[in-house]
């Protein structure tokens, strides 16, 4: 097969690891720097143009989208798809994992354990919207943050009214959510292919940090899951639409529950705290799912 790494930076360790894999099978992978690629989306057929040249057809592609690049990164995803090129995960997926919100409100509604999550526009409500997910310790989050920047604990009722009011000063969009206290600093990083969690690691923060996040000095270990937990991670991947994603998921007194979906989750992680070849389980699913016009939304929406 001829596969797209739609990716940034070849020397990371997630493409690498891909692109080893994929060729290791006998596929053509190519990594396509995805904020190079140009689109001529008037004529009858449409094309990505990368490099002065049109591009060749790929079977598959497999986005990498930076979290800084999502619009442009997911207008280059819909153009494939409008081609009738395989997406292993397609732009209105990764679009929606971007938006914290929009992917908590999909998983409410259908029926995936959330931490109690509130979200408000008018200072007005900000006594309100606090108590309304029990009160202190509440944790308030920006809506488009990663790797664990601007996610902050609020350990009094009053530190997080002046925290929600800074951050609606700056005209930013926050949502406040229960802190699950007893999660202890650590989350689930339940990696999943198709409709199988694949690999899953415990993620622990540092000492007195209550962020989970690697990049913010935390340490993973293997860990076996639950049959809910696994549940709750399939599950959430298919409601948001995504076949290949990390599903973060804290242990709360009432359960696993989801705290976000990653749509280009990161190989290194996983795979030295699991010793598992995900790279290759990525590349059959491609291998089994592939074809062309198999995308469900055909760069619709
Ligand atoms: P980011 O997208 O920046 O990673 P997250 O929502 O994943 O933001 O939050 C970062 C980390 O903060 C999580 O991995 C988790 O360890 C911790 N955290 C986030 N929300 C909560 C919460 N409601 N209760 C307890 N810990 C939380
Ligand atoms: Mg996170």
């Amino acid at each position: 097969m001829k596969i797209a790494i739609l990716s940034r930076n070849p020397r990371l360790y997630s493409t690498r690891r891909l692109k080893e894999a994929g060729e290791a099978r006998g596929h053509q992978v190519d990594v396509i720097d995805t904020l190079h690629c140009y689109m001529d989306i008037t004529k009858s057929r449409p094309t990505v143009r990368y490099k002065g040249k049109e591009l060749e057809y790929y079977d598959a592609v497999i986005p990498r989208i930076g979290a800084s690049i999502t619009f442009y990164g997911t207008s280059v995803v819909r153009q494939f798809e409008v081609m009738g090129t395989f997406s292993v995960n397609e732009s209105v997926a990764i679009s929606r994992s971007r938006d914290k919100l929009r992917s908590l409100q999909l998983l409410s509604r259908k029926g995936v354990g959330l931490p109690r999550t509130g979200f408000a526009n008018r200072p007005d409500n900000i006594k309100d919207l606090i108590k309304n997910v029990g009160g202190a310790p509440v944790v308030i989050k920006l809506l488009e943050g990663t790797q664990g920047i601007g996610v902050v604990l609020a350990d009094t009722d009053k530190a997080a009214e002046s925290i929600v009011e800074a951050f609606m000063g700056l005209n930013a969009n926050i949502l406040v959510q229960e802190f699950i206290k007893e999660a202890g600093g650590a989350d689930i990083r339940c990696f999943v292919v198709g409709n199988k969690v694949v690999a899953a690691m415990k993620r622990q923060g540092a000492e007195g940090e209550f962020r989970s996040n690697l990049h913010r000095g935390g340490s993973a270990t293997l860990v076996r899951l639950t049959k809910e937990e696994r549940a709750t991670a399939v599950n959430a991947a298919k409601v948001m639409g995504l076949n290949v994603c990390g599903v973060d998921i804290l242990q709360s007194k009432n359960g696993p529950v989801v705290m976000e979906v990653n749509s280009s989750p990161g190989l290194e992680g996983i795979e030295v705290a699991t010793n598992k070849d995900v790279a290759t389980m990525v590349m059959e699913f491609i291998e089994t799912n592939a074809k062309p016009n198999n995308t469900r939304t055909r760069g619709q929406g």
